[in-house]
């Protein structure tokens, strides 16, 4: 008998959205989280109006919006002569309901994601089961997992990765995932300063060859919230440096004001990459978010991608699961998915990263003049913002066949 449930390996907040997607089609759906509990480290906090609207289609957009804090405009700004180009999505308002960057931790979409399986008799989320290798037959999966207990297995018609950039259901495909490592690693950390009272705006982009870096605000435990700021950490700088009080004051003071001490509520280092995986499908395996790609955060576009994935990904399994649709249309959400990832995340995300780092000042002016340019001019504005919001790559998306 054709086996009509599906296993989704990864808690985090893509396969919760996967399994909400698809669970609200009446499939059963198991998760498998190799963690004891959602994970709640400081990752993604940006959601663009796309997302906003997929998640609100999902009945968990409200709740959101009551967590979040929505960001109409941003900004970017020159180290040293401050601000170049100021942006407002609020000229979107014809084309989304929700006509800004709403700015909120990852982990708090992934518990209203949570709430909302949590109700569902059709849906399984098992903590602590790690997902360690499928098999696939004519019929279906046979997913392989690991408890406290020891070693497990279930059945399951298809098998959706969404395990993280580490996918063990990726590696067991044998799926490359193609791409590079970028040299230097990211500082992010969270100041209680305001920094609106320097004139910032809620999101913020700082362009200079050496301490370029990216703010942006986060709710933390609820108005005014906290601000979040990331700075490139060069490949011979030791973690152990970095992390210092020292290290983090003279960063912040750089941007701000060498005059005062700045209260630092948390910090952490990262590795950051721009891969994508070679194909997001094989047979009854299908990757999605951070399992099939993952790029550098400036743009906040991995998470949100990330969701169109799991959205995308749900309708069409729903339709062969359902509807007897051919498995075509799961070729079709690998072309969809992988194509506008490349040539909208991945190249978006990079030419973000480029502006700001531009060491050349003739070509960094030539830059950031075109930015100037293009936010004085409210046509070239609104075509910027439609692609750098996500709707362009959205749109693009359901255009291929
Ligand atoms: C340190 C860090 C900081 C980041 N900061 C930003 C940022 O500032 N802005 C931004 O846009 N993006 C950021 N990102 C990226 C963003 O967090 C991801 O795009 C997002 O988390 C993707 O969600 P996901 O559900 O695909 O993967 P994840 O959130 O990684 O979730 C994967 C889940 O799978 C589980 N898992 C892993 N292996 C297995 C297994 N074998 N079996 C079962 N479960 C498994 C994990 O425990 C995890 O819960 C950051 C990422 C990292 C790592």
């Amino acid at each position: 008998m054709k086996n009509k449930s599906v296993v989704v390996s990864g808690a985090g907040p893509v396969g919760l959205a996967a399994a909400l997607a698809l669970a609200r089609q009446g499939i059963e759906v198991c998760v498998l989280e190799a963690e004891a509990d959602i994970p709640h480290d400081l990752r993604a906090g940006t959601f663009h109006p796309p997302t906003v609207e997929m998640l609100s289609a999902l009945g968990v957009g409200d709740a959101l919006l009551a967590q979040g804090i929505p960001v109409r405009q941003w900004q970017i700004r020159d180290r040293k002569t401050g601000v170049v180009a100021e942006f407002d999505l609020g000229v979107l308002a014809d084309l989304t309901p929700y006509p800004f960057r709403l700015h909120c931790e990852q982990h708090k979409l992934s518990e209203l994601l949570r709430e909302a399986l949590n109700g569902m008799p059709n849906v399984r989320i098992l903590f602590s089961h790690r997902c360690t290798d499928y098999v696939e037959d004519a019929n279906g999966v046979t997913v392989q997992f690991e408890n406290s207990n020891g070693a497990g297995e279930m059945r399951a018609g298809y098998i959706i990765g969404a395990d993280g950039s580490r996918s063990v259901v990726r590696k067991t495909m044998g799926v490359e995932f193609e791409g590079f490592t970028w040299p230097e690693r990211f500082l992010v950390f969270a100041t209680s300063y305001d920094l609106r009272e320097q004139g910032f705006t809620g999101n913020a982009y700082i362009a200079d060859p050496d301490e370029w870096s990216a703010i942006f605000t986060q709710p933390h435990d609820g108005p005014p919230g906290i601000w979040r700021v990331a700075f490139p950490i060069p490949p011979e700088v030791e973690d152990s440096e970095v992390l210092t009080d020292d290290f983090v004051q003279a960063k912040i003071q750089g941007i701000l004001s060498p005059e005062r001490e700045y209260p630092i509520l948390y910090r952490s280092v990262y590795r950051v990459h721009q891969r994508v995986a070679k194909n997001f499908r094989v047979g009854r395996a299908l990757l999605a978010g951070d399992a099939a790609h993952i790029n550098n955060p400036l743009g906040g576009m991995g998470l949100n991608s990330g969701i169109h994935d799991a959205v995308n990904l749900a309708s069409k399994l729903g339709d062969v699961l359902l509807n007897d649709a051919s498995t075509d249309v799961l070729d079709l959400y690998d072309r969809q998915r992988r194509l506008t990832n490349v040539e909208y995340v991945q190249a978006i995300t990079i030419r973000n990263k480029r502006l700001l780092e531009e060491r050349d000042p003739t070509v960094r002016e030539q830059r950031l003049n075109e930015l100037r340019a293009i936010a004085a001019n409210p046509a070239e504005a609104r075509a910027y913002l439609i692609n750098s919001s996500m709707i362009a790559s959205v749109r693009r998306a359901d255009e291929i066949q």
